[in-house]
């Protein structure tokens, strides 16, 4: 099959397009087709490497991808080749406890598509069935390929571990990237008001054009967490999304609520910052 594949870690120049051994399906997996994928910036730094990453080289990124079933692994019967798929990039061993209750990211052998396994830059990719997820005629790929990954997780941390509910003001930091513009039109759909720091108008028209109510430019306005402040009504936003962290997760714990949850899934500025715990404890964060 044709695929990107890299031999070593490094910028742009190290990927090679070439032709590598197609997978085969093993128990309960399927081989997939795909018909798009999408570049997430887990990509690039994969592609750059970092300590402790090992990877079976040559390595295909690509955590993303969608297009339909080629082929069924032994014991796969509910499937059908050709059958359109969007795929879960979250691989779970599928026997241990967390991922038998369903919580396959607490896995303790998980890996994710392209990044510590070979992904969907290619013809193929196998995986198990149960992340080949059917795929409703009125999606087409590239527009499937380019949810699957950010979707989940921002659909994760805002429902189902942030609890966001309808009514609740919600601060996103950050305008663009994929998490970020998914936050926005999740929070959106679960009736929540989107109040969203960005750095640029740019970017910030994006934020506005996905359903963004209050758009603050901190470019602008270096007391932007005091704008916030004032955007929720001197209370406090019941929900704050910081995947910048580095010069951010601060003013985020200073503009949340009483109550209030911090969530994050990530630190494009750099992961380390340092805090003021009393926000923490103090506002029962
Ligand atoms: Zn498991």
């Amino acid at each position: 099959m044709k695929a990107v594949s890299f031999h070593q870690h490094g910028g742009p120049e190290v990927l090679a397009y070439g032709e590598l051994p197609e997978p085969v399906p093993g128990p309960g997996q399927v081989l997939v087709r795909l018909r798009a994928a999408a570049l997430n910036r887990l990509d690039l730094w994969t592609r750059e490497g970092w300590p402790g990453l090992k990877l079976e080289m040559p390595h295909i990124p690509g955590a993303d991808g969608a297009g339909e079933i080629a082929a069924l692994g032994e014991g796969v019967t509910d499937r059908q080749v050709g059958e359109r798929v969007v795929l879960n990039s979250n691989l779970g061993c599928g026997r241990c406890p967390a991922c038998l209750e369903g919580r396959d990211n607490l896995c303790r052998d998980w890996h994710l598509l392209g990044e510590t396994v070979r992904g969907t830059y290619a013809e193929y990719v196998v995986v198990p069935a149960a992340n080949a997820f059917p795929l409703p005629d009125r999606f087409d790929d590239a527009a499937a390929a380019a949810c699957g990954l950010v979707y989940l997780t921002a659909w994760h941390s805002l429902i189902t571990r942030g609890r966001l509910q309808a009514g609740e003001t919600v601060l996103i930091i950050g305008a663009s990237g994929g998490v970020n513009t998914a936050s926005i039109q999740i929070a959106k759909h679960a009736g929540a008001r989107v109040i969203v720091v960005g750095s640029s108008p740019t970017k910030l028209s994006l934020a506005e054009s996905l359903g963004a109510d209050v758009l603050i430019d901190r470019s602008q306005d270096e007391d932007w967490p005091k704008a916030v402040y004032e955007a929720s009504g001197r209370r406090g936003v019941d929900v704050v999304v910081d995947n910048v962290i580095n010069g951010t997760l601060m003013p985020g714990l200073r503009a949340a609520a009483k109550g209030g949850r911090v969530l994050t899934v990530g630190n494009t500025a750099g992961p380390k910052t340092e805090i003021d715990n009393r926000f923490i404890f103090g506002k029962h964060l």
